[in-house]
């Protein structure tokens, strides 16, 4: 086990920074995510922890050794990748007992790791098998025995379980939580996948264009996004985000859509707005904190039906309000049709504001 540090770590392509600035502590026994869209530097950053490519600029270390300059075997690391690269001709055991035979170890330290790592993963019963007889959820669990033989003081995955169909995924999802929690391990993670992230992480690093966008657990990042990209990457269906105008009517705060209508700010909101370096201020909510109304409520907006789909406990509909499009859950039981003319309230304690200058989130003075 081992905490990782990242200081002000960057790496180029000519003019491409594809990893910009980015620093961060994972510390002992943590499982941390890197997530966010393709390109956005996640495969680099993991790649750099691992020393598989030069660092331009910046600090990594792993348990207080400063890396930058050592090779992937000196940092004591163990990879795992989506393309699990198992020996084909080799049974289980072998696959497993490999990396300890290149490291020299004595025969009944060999045998004994792997047979630890295989009862970890309830693979013992296949150690005779060649992977061409197992299951992709079971190779996917060779890999990571292959990582856990070693014994390393950090485990790097990327992307472990996108070669799997859906519903592996979200076994093998819970078997890595699992794995994770009986090891105490130090896991850093790479997935484009929020839900995995949100799901299996002590913390999320969310990146995008490079640069790391918030470090945090999961319920902060969900319920306290730092800016849009995070608002609308994490959570789904995505957090609505509707362009508005902050306007004063008296003493009271109100935002204002191109259509005329008036959104009216608790005191609390009216701070976050005023705090804006311009009118433009974009609202956002999560689906689960609207409700649909019939008629026009304190705290309602119109809006019109633009789909229903129903996924047996609940119902996603996306309802056009101003010149956004807004997710709203609702109960099965709700009748509503396409075109549909309703009213979508708003709860003041769970809105969210942002500046929609600089896309940061609005706090309130
Ligand atoms: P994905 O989920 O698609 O794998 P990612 O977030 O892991 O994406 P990276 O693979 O880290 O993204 O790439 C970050 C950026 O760096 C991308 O714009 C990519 O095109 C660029 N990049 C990566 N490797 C190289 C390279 N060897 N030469 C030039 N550009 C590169």
């Amino acid at each position: 086990m081992a905490e990782v540090v990242l200081q002000n770590v960057m790496k180029n392509y000519g003019p491409l920074y594809a990893v910009n600035d980015v620093s961060f502590t994972v510390e002992h026994g943590e499982f941390v995510a890197l997530v966010g869209p393709s390109g956005c530097g996640k495969t680099t950053t993991l790649n750099l922890i691992a020393g598989l490519i030069p660092i331009t600029g910046g600090d990594i270390s792993i348990g207080n050794r400063i890396v930058n300059e050592l090779d992937p075997k000196d940092r004591d690391i163990a990879m795992v990748f989506q393309n699990y690269a198992l020996y084909p001709n080799k049974t289980v055991y072998k696959n497993l007992a490999f990396p300890l035979q290149m490291r020299r170890l004595p025969k009944a330290e060999i045998e004994r790791k792997v047979k630890a790592a295989a009862a970890v993963l309830d693979i013992t019963h296949l150690l005779e098998r060649k992977p061409r007889q197992l299951s992709g959820g079971q190779q996917q669990r060779v890999a990571l025995g292959r990582a856990l033989v070693r014994d390393p003081a950090v485990f790097l995955m990327d992307e472990p379980l996108s070669n799997l169909d859906a519903k592996l995924r979200v076994q093998m999802r819970s078997e890595l939580k699992r794995f994770h929690h009986n090891l105490d391990a130090t896991v850093i993670y790479v997935t484009h996948d929020q839900l995995e992230a949100v799901t299996m992480a002590d913390k999320m690093a969310v990146m995008n264009g490079g640069a790391l966008q918030q470090y945090d657990t999961p319920a902060n990042v969900f319920a306290e996004p730092v800016n849009t990209f995070v608002a609308s990457f994490v959570g789904s269906p995505a957090m609505s985000l509707i362009p508005l105008t902050a306007a004063t009517r008296g003493a009271q705060t109100v935002l204002t859509s191109p259509e005329g209508w008036e959104l009216p700010l608790s005191p609390e909101n009216a701070r976050k707005a005023q705090a804006s370096s311009t009118p433009n201020v974009i609202l956002g909510a999560r689906h689960s904190t609207l409700k649909l109304q019939p008629t026009k409520v304190p705290g309602s907006v119109p809006g019109k039906v633009y789909t229903v789909e129903p996924t047996g406990d609940v119902t996603f509909a996306q309802i056009f309000i101003s010149e956004a499009v807004v997710n709203i859950s609702l109960d099965p039981s709700v009748q509503i049709e396409p075109d549909q003319e309703v009213w979508v309230e708003f709860d003041q304690g769970k809105m969210h504001l942002f500046d929609a200058e600089t896309t940061m989130a609005l706090r309130a003075k």
